[in-house]
């Protein structure tokens, strides 16, 4: 299926002047170019989108309505399934999802599914949010973190009527939204603060600085805090390293600090006094998302920033459209390179990495190829900060602090599809389960989830009225 129209190019800023700020890199659609490309769909019967959404928004329909040019309807029909366009609509792997699925890919163009997501998102947030609170249930569930998986679950049970409160161990609302994704891809006070407005103006209720398993724990949310049951989504904050020599050195860091720092301690405002040390050269070794943000960010912070990944590019995690940005921001790429060693000068301070070349061998558990050393090809890169990009797990407390609680052996919490874990009136979902993931993975876990705790409240109640 072929479409005359060619899809709408996305607006984005210069990218040797991006390179130097923290500005957002894509301005989307204005209201012309959104409504030329929301011509471009078919409308299909069968729209293979929808199946491809993980939380089914209903992409054909919201789609028509932008066409029509009834923005409120576009908005109030995502909001059916979705508390977070504009987020998603930015961070969206969208090439794997709804438009990896869409009928016109197949001979050109999918239609720009992620970039109308965005667009009737923050319409929405310029119009002001139409949402309103539904009358109380009587009954109240906890839900143990504010990233996407409990505002998703918490969104979707305020809506049923439930009384919920959100427990965050931050000082900051939002998860990996607010303390993770830069700045440059998703404006922490335009965007994610008002999203987040929005859920609250739904009657969901936020505490911050409650770290669960400390200041509360869920036994006594379930108990004397009297909530009839509890949501964990925690994520995976637990950064890994390699193991290997120098890792302890003064300018090693996980990308988790490194980002933490610079977005919710506001390393990249003038204005605020944050300790970072970034140097004059960094090195990011990892291949993901979190990699592309790290050295961007590093970049941005004025660094001379290389990615060094032990696979192909081919074999590169991160979505498609990271890695394009960083390479037009001048971004150095040493593929098929593993780091064997941090070497240090003789303060303790790095001062470069100690590498191999490897190349790929036969695929591994997950069909990837496995890269293997190639003899004899040792080499260093100079440097003055390394940053670890290699993957999360979930932080051991709840489950530690929890009595029942059960996780395999990445410590990721166990729970069957519904999100009910191995402790009776306790689900989970998002990263905590799964290990890090995506945002709207943890969304859908979210939902799924609240369906789940609706019907174990209901049970609970007829059976008690029939005792
Ligand atoms: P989180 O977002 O991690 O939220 C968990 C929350 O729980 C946190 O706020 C944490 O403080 C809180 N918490 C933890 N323990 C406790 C406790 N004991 N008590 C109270 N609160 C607690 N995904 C994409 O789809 N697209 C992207 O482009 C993308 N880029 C990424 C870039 C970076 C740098 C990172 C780190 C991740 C990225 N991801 C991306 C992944 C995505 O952000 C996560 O999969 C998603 O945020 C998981 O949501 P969650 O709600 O499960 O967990
Ligand atoms: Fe429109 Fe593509 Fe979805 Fe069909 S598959 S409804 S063309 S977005």
């Amino acid at each position: 299926m072929a479409n005359k129209i060619p899809r709408v190019p996305v607006r984005e800023q210069n990218p040797e002047r991006r390179a130097a700020n923290f500005e957002e890199v894509c301005y989307g659609y204005d209201l012309q170019e959104a409504t030329m490309e929301a011509s471009r769909c078919l409308r299909c019967r069968n729209p293979r989108c929808v199946a491809a959404c993980p939380v089914g928004i209903r992409i054909p329909d919201f789609i028509a309505a932008l066409h029509a040019g009834d923005l409120q309807r576009a908005a109030d029909i995502i909001a059916e399934d979705s508390s977070l366009p504009s987020v998603c609509g930015r961070v969206c792997p969208q090439e794997s999802q709804c438009e990896g699925a869409c009928i016109l890919g197949i001979k050109g163009e999918p239609v720009a599914i992620g970039k109308l997501e965005r667009f009737v998102g923050d319409w929405k947030i310029e119009h002001g949010a139409k949402t309103s609170a539904t009358p109380r249930n009587g009954h109240k569930v906890a839900v143990i973190g504010s990233g996407p998986a409990g505002l998703a679950c918490a969104s979707d049970l305020a809506k049923m009527g439930y009384g919920v409160k959100i427990f965050e161990a931050l000082h900051q609302v939002g998860g990996v939204l607010v303390y993770g994704i830069p700045e440059f891809r998703l404006p922490k006070e335009r965007i994610v603060a008002r999203e987040i407005e929005a859920v609250k103006q739904l009657g969901v209720e936020i505490e911050t600085d409650v770290i669960v398993g400390r200041t509360v724990t869920v036994d006594s949310l379930l108990g004397e805090e009297g909530f009839d049951a509890v949501f964990i989504g925690s994520g995976a904050g637990l950064p890994r390293f390699m193991g290997i020599p120098g890792e302890n050195l003064n300018g090693v860091v996980s990308a988790n600090e490194f980002l933490t720092r610079t977005n919710l301690m506001h390393a990249y405002d003038e204005r605020y006094d944050t300790p970072i040390y970034v140097g004059q050269r960094v090195v990011v070794v990892g291949g993901g998302n979190v990699a592309m943000d790290a050295v961007r960010t590093a970049k941005r912070l004025g660094a001379e920033a290389t990615i060094v990944y032990r696979r192909s590019e081919k074999e590169l995690p991160a979505r498609a459209e990271e890695v394009h940005h960083a390479r037009e921001e001048g971004i150095a790429f040493r593929m098929l390179t593993n780091p064997v060693e941090v070497l240090g000068d003789e303060r303790g301070w790095v001062r470069g990495i100690r590498c191999v070349e490897m190349e790929l061998g036969e695929p591994d558990a997950s069909g990837r190829r496995s890269p293997v050393v190639k003899a004899g090809s040792e080499f260093e890169i100079a440097c003055d900060v390394v940053i670890m990009a290699l993957g999360t797990s979930p932080n051991p407390l709840l489950a530690a602090t929890t009595a029942g609680l059960e996780t395999d052996r990445r410590g990721c919490l166990t729970a069957d599809e519904a999100g009910a874990t191995t402790r009776e009136g306790v689900f989970a979902g998002g990263d905590a389960v799964t290990g890090a993931a995506t945002v709207i993975l943890a969304m859908g876990a979210g939902r799924t989830a609240a369906q789940a705790i609706d019907r174990y409240i209901h049970e609970k109640k007829s059976s008690l009225k029939n005792n």
